[in-house]
């Protein structure tokens, strides 16, 4: 698998109830753009230990030389809104209840773990988390749009590493639909023929479509003021998009 540099990372499948991409689908999404790797991530509780077994053989027997689709979950909690937890490269079936569990169990179970999508939990994350995980999401494009990393979930990771230094930051699509690439990618050398132990070892950078970073999000204190500040503008800007039509459909009612 030598010299497949370009991945994508938390891509969901139709193994997921909302999502209608086939396996066959993405790895065509992946050819026509030069992907040559795919950390899947559906949601663990559409699956049963039997469809996911189909899953992981069905992953290998898709991927080839040009593409490797690589099989894992995404992983919600009673109790634990917006909590998401991703295993990268999981191999055998696991079924936590909580985020300890899933600390416990990914261990044995999966390569690779991503706190998902923090902006909603508060950037939160519980301690049984922050002394488990290998990365936390500070891009997901489809939260965080396509446009700009989160600046918080950048603050979350330089904390989580004060604590334990190997954790690293991933960029992740969220996908949901093939025909929606909101562009974000991982990157790992040519050398590399393993991604998930290149993603372990922090040896990737992150690319989105206005900026790149390496796997620690490294930013000197202007550059991160500047994403701060380009964040909030963009936000309001956002916010004040989506108002208007309902602003507009309330006149239109006084009317
Ligand atoms: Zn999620
Ligand atoms: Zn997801």
């Amino acid at each position: 698998m030598t010299g497949k540099c370009m991945g994508i990372v938390h891509v969901h499948t139709s193994y997921s109830h909302d999502c209608r991409d086939s396996l066959e689908m993405l790895r065509a999404f992946c050819l026509a753009r030069g992907i040559g790797w795919a950390a899947l991530t559906d949601h663990a509780e559409d699956l049963t230990p039997a469809i996911f077994s189909e899953f992981v053989a069905r992953c290998a027997s898709i991927s080839d030389d040009r593409v490797t689709l690589i099989p894992g979950l995404e992983y919600r909690f009673a109790g634990f809104p917006g909590l998401h937890l991703l295993a990268l490269g999981q191999h055998r079936w696991m079924n936590p209840e909580t985020p300890a569990e899933f600390i416990r169990q990914s261990h044995q179970a999966s390569r690779f773990t991503i706190a998902a999508h923090p902006i909603l939990y508060d950037y939160q994350l519980p301690d049984a988390v922050l002394d488990g995980i290998d990365a936390v999401e500070i891009w997901n494009a489809t939260y965080n749009t396509r446009f700009l990393p989160d600046p918080r979930a950048i603050r979350l990771l330089h904390a989580a590493r004060n604590r334990r230094p190997e954790i690293v930051g991933t960029a992740g699509l969220d996908q949901h639909d093939s025909r929606n690439d909101r562009e974000t990618r991982v990157m790992i050398s040519a050398g590399e023929s393993d991604p998930l132990l290149a993603l372990k070892e922090g040896r990737f950078r992150n690319v989105g479509k206005t900026m790149s970073f390496d796997s620690v999000a490294t930013m000197n204190p202007a550059r991160f003021a500047a994403l701060t500040l380009a964040r909030w503008l963009f936000d309001r800007i956002e916010r004040a998009h989506r108002l208007l039509p309902a602003r507009a459909a309330r006149s239109d009612a006084i009317v």
